[in-house]
């Protein structure tokens, strides 16, 4: 692990991204003070029985930013970095990427702050359960829809969702599954959204590669995080002929210049408790050795501030594409900039989760069934929308494009609360 995520300044990051595209846009003060702090900030602690009958207590996070477009939306997240400064940013960049992808959510996001591979599977069962069970009504179909993240998955969401419903009067229980998004497809997850952000991501990189008259095949590329982002990142790049050469994840990092084929990689990861070191096929580097290397592409799709003053100056790809939320902190992004790599912004490039999301809670309201095919068809068309009306605010305020997105996003909240006023 080269750069542990900085417990507090992903919080600094986002307020600082937020105030100078306020500055740029000349947000109205009211509500720049609004959307300057977070709405709700739930802190639970509770109570779970362990495998040899020990009690432990968790404590659990849920912060919702805003919801001036519709109910907070955002991932839950399992990782010893979850803090409240944690949730707190994640939170409010989830309101930027809603608005942004012009989806009727605001933001959410929380977590439990533990390192899920010291548990057994029956254990983190209990532990989601009870969490969901402290959040009680903090987390509502048409409230707050929490989605996986870091460590969290279709069947951390299946038991979020027997355990909203199970907790509910038996009349309301079949009509609450959407209470959560990214569940299996046999509880109403949506066909596509395990590959909704990785699909998004590469929509977002093929958007800028054709504005650049650059051809992605036999282009390299890096990838830091192999779990869901980064593995169907890394699919969809290799369908379209772009060479992967460097891997990094929390077992390693590895290399190898003729490349890596994802798939093989995802069978090995599997057998590797999801770990990509001592993939046979790749050398293993050190993972400072992984910025280093020489590449096209650069898609940090792990935790926040991986990219930082420490090691921005050793990146030689030519373009960033955000995978993760947060990965480069405020400083390291004025250095890529100079240095003339640019980089496309967390809150554009990672939405496609999110739009997914969407999408598999508006057919649980409806109770249809939709097909991949349409799934990934509308996913893109949004994406290709957004990512043209960044590059529109980016030209008109002669800005750089995370500038350009924070203004897409504030633009539309602060037209809502123009419109509505603030109560009473
Ligand atoms: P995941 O749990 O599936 O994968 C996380 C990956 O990060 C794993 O490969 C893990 O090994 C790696 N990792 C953890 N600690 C690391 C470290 N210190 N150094 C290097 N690698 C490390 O999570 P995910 O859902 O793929 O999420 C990855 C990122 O993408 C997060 O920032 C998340 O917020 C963001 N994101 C996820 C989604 C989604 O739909 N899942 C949507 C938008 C954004």
């Amino acid at each position: 692990m080269s750069n542990t995520e900085k417990k507090t300044s992903m919080y600094e990051n986002v307020m600082h991204e937020f105030n100078k595209a306020a500055d740029k846009m000349n947000l109205d003060a009211g509500v720049r003070k609004i959307l300057a702090t977070t709405q709700n900030e739930v802190v639970v602690h509770f109570p779970v029985k362990m495998d040899d009958g020990r009690i432990e207590v968790f404590t659990g996070y849920r912060v919702q930013h805003n919801n001036a477009l519709g109910p907070y939306k955002g991932g839950l997240r399992y990782h010893p970095t979850v803090d409240i400064n944690a949730a707190r940013a994640l939170a409010t960049w989830m309101t930027w990427k809603s608005a942004i992808a012009g989806i009727p959510y605001g933001g959410g996001k929380g977590g439990i702050q533990i390192d899920p591979s010291q548990f057994s599977q029956a254990e983190l069962e209990r532990i989601t359960r009870r969490f969901t069970y402290a959040l009680g009504d903090n987390i509502g179909p048409d409230y707050d829809i929490p989605a996986p993240d870091v460590n969290t998955n279709a069947q951390i969401m299946a038991w979020i969702a027997d355990t909203y419903a199970s907790t509910k009067a038996p009349s309301q229980r079949a009509n609450n599954f959407h209470v959560v998004t990214g569940k299996p497809v046999g509880c109403g997850g949506l066909e596509g959204r395990d590959r909704a952000t990785g699909f998004g991501v590469v929509t977002a990189i093929k958007k800028w590669v054709k504005a650049h008259n650059v051809d992605l095949k036999g282009k390299t590329y890096i990838v830091q995080g192999f779990g869901n982002v980064g593995y169907w990142t890394a699919h969809f790049l290799s369908e379209l002929g772009a060479k992967l050469i460097a891997v990094q994840d929390h077992t390693g990092s590895i290399s190898n210049p003729d490349g890596i084929c994802p798939e093989e990689l995802l069978a090995y990861a599997k057998t590797n408790k999801g770990g990509v070191g001592g993939y046979p096929k790749a050398k293993a580097i050190n993972n400072a050795d992984f910025w280093k290397t020489e590449c096209y592409l650069l898609v940090p799709a792990a935790l926040g501030n991986q990219i930082t003053v420490n090691n921005v100056k050793d990146i030689k790809a030519q373009l960033v594409a955000e995978g993760a939320n947060g990965p480069t902190d405020s400083e390291a992004e004025e250095v890529l900039l100079k240095k003339g790599i640019a980089v496309i912004p967390d809150i554009l490039c990672n939405s496609g989760g999110v739009i997914g999301s969407y999408y598999e809670w508006l057919q649980n309201k409806r109770a249809e069934v939709w097909h991949i095919d349409e799934v990934l068809e509308r996913l893109q068309r949004k994406i290709e929308h957004s990512f043209d009306l960044v590059v529109e605010a980016s030209k008109e305020y002669d800005c750089d494009l995370r500038t350009a997105a924070y203004i897409v996003a504030l633009k539309k909240i602060e037209r809502v609360y123009k419109e509505r006023g603030v109560f009473p």
